[in-house]
């Protein structure tokens, strides 16, 4: 095997830093710093970094059926007789943006011959967020930051420490005081007017499969009211190209209302693409009940994870630095891939043309991808338009002797890959008052059984728990646990 090069972005979030991936003739993979990118001039954050890992090839998925390993044909027909008979109400179709656009376009073609749609993970009210440039941050008067941007979209510092350096201002609206933030404000919605907004300020938020919808909302209110620019930040590399396929008419659920459905069993047969429920969800082992329930999973995806141990049948594309495929970021931003991988879509048209569509080929969906791109710059002025909620960031619902504690996403968490953040955020308060030694641990528990972490200290309000890893005791994104020392 020759040494090869791959230019492509991380799949880290919707930032979309550039890079190259280099493969030697051993199949051994690194990575080479792309200082030609616009979105990050070369640098990575820690995920970044550790792409090798993330694409090493024990992680890449395997074709099989029924838990064992077969070639792509089968795999492929073993699928299309199960989506044959899979009746369109009980179908759903589930991508959150971790694949190429074309692949999302392809993936859209089937759900239309299965007289369905494709889920995204978001619900329809948050898909016509109004986006900034990254490039704006840096110009703005006054920046309000509903996210940490330090842990969740780490390249967007520098962005931010830059706009400081022109002499912004920049507040932090929440309960985690942030160092590059001049103030932090705990505040509900009703009294967002004090953070004096105006034309030059730009306000800093996410969206993904488990944001609060109600918090969106009133953060679009603001935006709309004071004339400030909003950067709805999105988690996975692609977040933002899910919606050029997306028909904005049909019904889209967020994640939780999807895995509810399921539950119920009102849907019977899922097939993901690129997308893992167990890994996005916030609570993994409720979300492996609720998938066992289905009749079928069918999972088409570059990479082993906890979903394609429970499916009937994986169909394994090429990783996605190989990919040939465009992307979209968080600003709407076209990147491309240098790869020519094409096995996603090929497997997707033999899908379709096997139930009774059409076939495909990926220039034809390339064509349509640059085609929505097109009309999607037409309609991007138009703010989704918001009736104002009572709901927002508030502070940690305290009881006595219980805490909360909450998830701060970041990239590692979204793709359950290992990392150093092995401990969870406390104040000093709760080290007092719980006799916690430097080094020590903090035994936690909540309904879901015990668990031992370590802790650092942090400037966070009493009663409040953080942790950027996921937890066996943690039932959701946020859960109410008692701790003691051990
Ligand atoms: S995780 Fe996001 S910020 Fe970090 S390197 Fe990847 S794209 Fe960039």
């Amino acid at each position: 095997m020759k040494e090869m090069i791959y230019q492509t972005i991380c799949p880290g979030c919707g930032i979309g830093c550039g890079l190259y991936i280099r493969k030697n003739a051993e199949g051994k993979l690194s990575i080479d710093h792309m200082k030609s990118s616009p979105v990050n001039l070369g640098k990575l954050c820690r995920f970044g970094m550790k792409l090798p890992y993330y694409y090493a090839k024990e992680n890449n998925a395997v074709n099989q059926v029924n838990a064992s390993n077969a070639d792509v044909e089968t795999a492929i027909k073993t699928a299309v007789e199960i989506l044959k008979d899979a009746d369109s109400s009980s179908t759903a179709l589930l991508s959150v943006g971790n694949t190429t656009n074309e692949e999302q376009m392809a993936f859209t073609k089937l759900a239309a011959t299965l007289s369905t749609v494709v889920q995204t993970g978001v619900s329809s009210e948050c898909l016509n967020m109004p986006e900034a440039s990254l490039a704006e941050i840096e110009k703005a008067k006054r920046i309000v930051l509903f996210i940490d941007p330090y842990a969740q979209y780490p390249l967007i510092v520098r962005r931010l420490l830059t706009a400081k350096k022109n002499g912004a201002s920049i507040v932090a609206v929440g309960t985690q005081p942030l160092n590059l933030a001049d103030e932090t404000l705990d505040l509900k919605p009703g009294q967002y007017d004090e953070l004096k907004l105006d034309r030059e300020s730009l306000i800093i938020a996410d969206m993904h499969p488990n944001s609060d919808i109600k918090l969106a909302k009133n953060i679009l209110v603001l935006a709309q009211k004071t004339g400030a620019k909003i950067q709805f930040m999105r988690s996975f590399m692609n977040s933002f190209g899910t919606g050029l396929s997306v028909n904005q008419e049909n019904k889209m659920f967020g994640l939780a209302e999807l895995v509810e459905d399921i539950e119920l069993g009102n849907i019977r047969t899922l097939v993901v693409l690129d997308s893992d429920p167990i890994e996005l969800m916030p609570d993994n082992e409720a979300a492996i009940e609720a998938l066992k329930k289905l009749d079928k999973l069918i999972v088409i995806s570059s990479r082993s994870s906890p979903v394609t141990e429970l499916a009937n049948i994986v169909i394994a594309t090429e990783p996605v630095y190989s990919k040939a495929g465009t992307f979209l970021n968080a600003e709407g931003k076209l990147l491309k891939n240098s790869g020519t991988g094409k096995a996603g879509v090929d497997a997707l048209s033999l899908l379709n043309a096997g139930i009774g569509g059409k076939a495909f080929t990926y220039d034809e969906m390339n064509y349509l991808v640059l085609k929505a791109i097109e009309a999607q710059k037409e309609n991007r002025s138009v703010a989704a338009e918001c009736a104002a909620s009572d709901n927002g960031i508030s502070s940690p619902k305290v009881l006595k002797g219980k805490y909360e504690l909450k998830y701060l996403y970041n990239p590692f968490m979204w793709f359950d890959q290992k990392d150093d953040n092995d401990f969870v955020l406390l104040n000093r308060n709760t080290v007092r008052k719980l006799g916690l030694r430097k080094g020590g641990y903090v035994n936690m528990k909540s309904d879901r059984g015990e668990l031992k972490m370590r802790f650092r200290v942090e400037a966070l309000p009493d009663g409040l728990v953080l942790t950027a890893k996921k937890l066996p005791v943690a039932t959701g994104t946020s859960t109410i646990i008692s701790m003691e020392r051990c």
